[in-house]
């Protein structure tokens, strides 16, 4: 079994994202700029925006953290967002999900503008993701895809599996796996909570993409011998091997799962990692100007 690295191929990708930076400010531009934009004060979430900071600072991009009251008003989010979209200083902006309920996620997201989108949620860069145009591709699918091009795994021809339909994750992953592209050309099969006979359709997958938010879901039993499997889940559960009482597990039963498929990732250190490096790669192409799509 080979173990599908974000560790390590997180820290190629950063090497690589470093070096472009030296090289545009040797040139004489500024370096890349990403504003993340974070609403209360969740635990997972402040997790999450230090992690994109911090991994901002590694490759030399700027960031801007703009925190914001839970009890901020839609109208006075969406007023910072477009105070940020005019801002030329500022290349990427990404507001940190979830937010609070009497906020419209939907609102929001189509407040960004569709040229500094780096997380690829705005349904301008969805529709041009699906017709194959230059776009800003959603940073999990994008690590998805970074990953299976770094260890040179054909998809081509492969019956892909995606369990999970989300915006954010499942349905772009299953949309970029089946596109006329490397990686890509696959045939998907896309599960969801009203899929019938799960297990006999992961059983028959090459790939599984796993992106439930349910811990170790997906077991042996469900996976064919030597299929790969790309886990997508962060769950946080109780443990007794910690100091802190809790740990994080994927959507993928790991060990027993491990011994019966060819390349699995882990969680942590798996696609986790791989999201950052997407979004990363995204704050660069919006710095250099190369998806400019207009509304
Ligand atoms: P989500 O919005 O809650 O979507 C979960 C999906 O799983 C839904 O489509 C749901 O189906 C489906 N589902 C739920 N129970 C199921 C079942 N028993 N059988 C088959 N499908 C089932 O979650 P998400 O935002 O996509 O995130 C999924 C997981 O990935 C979470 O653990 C999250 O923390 C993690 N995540 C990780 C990263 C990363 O950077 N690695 C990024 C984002 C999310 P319905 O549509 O029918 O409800």
């Amino acid at each position: 079994m080979i173990l599908l690295d974000g560790k390590l191929v997180s820290s190629f990708y950063k090497k690589k994202l470093a070096e472009e930076v030296k090289e545009m400010k040797a040139r004489g531009e500024r370096a890349p700029h990403l504003c993340a934009i974070l609403v209360g004060e969740d635990p997972a979430s402040e997790t999450y925006v230090a992690s994109k900071v911090k991994n901002c600072a590694e490759v030399g991009f700027d960031s801007t953290l703009i925190r914001l009251d839970n009890s901020v008003s839609e109208a006075e989010l969406i007023s910072r967002i477009e105070s940020v979209n005019i801002n030329s200083s500022i290349d990427g902006i990404i507001v940190q999900l979830p937010l609070p309920a009497h906020i419209s996620v939907q609102r929001v997201t189509e407040s960004v503008s569709p040229a500094k989108d780096v997380d690829g949620f705005h349904p301008l860069n969805i529709g041009r993701m699906v017709q194959n145009l230059p776009s800003f591709l959603p940073a999990t699918p994008l690590g998805i895809l970074l990953m299976l091009e770094h260890y040179k795994i054909e998809t081509a021809g492969k019956h892909c599996v995606v369990v999970g339909r989300s915006n954010i994750v499942g349905t772009p992953a299953s949309i970029l796996l089946a596109r006329n592209s490397s990686p890509g050309n696959c045939t998907v099969t896309l599960c969801h909570s009203r899929t019938k006979n799960l297990k006999s359709i992961t059983s028959n997958a090459d790939i599984i993409i796993a992106a439930i938010g349910k811990p170790r879901y997906i077991t042996a039993d469900m996976v064919k011998e030597g299929a790969i499997v790309m886990d997508v889940g962060i769950n946080r559960i109780q443990s007794s091997e910690t100091k802190s009482g809790w740990k994080l597990v994927g959507d993928v039963d790991f060990e027993p799962v491990s011994e019966k498929c060819s390349m699995i990732t882990p969680v942590p250190g798996g696609l986790g990692l791989m999201t950052i490096i997407g979004l990363l790669q995204n704050t660069l192409k919006a710095a250099k100007k190369e998806v400019q799509p207009v509304l």
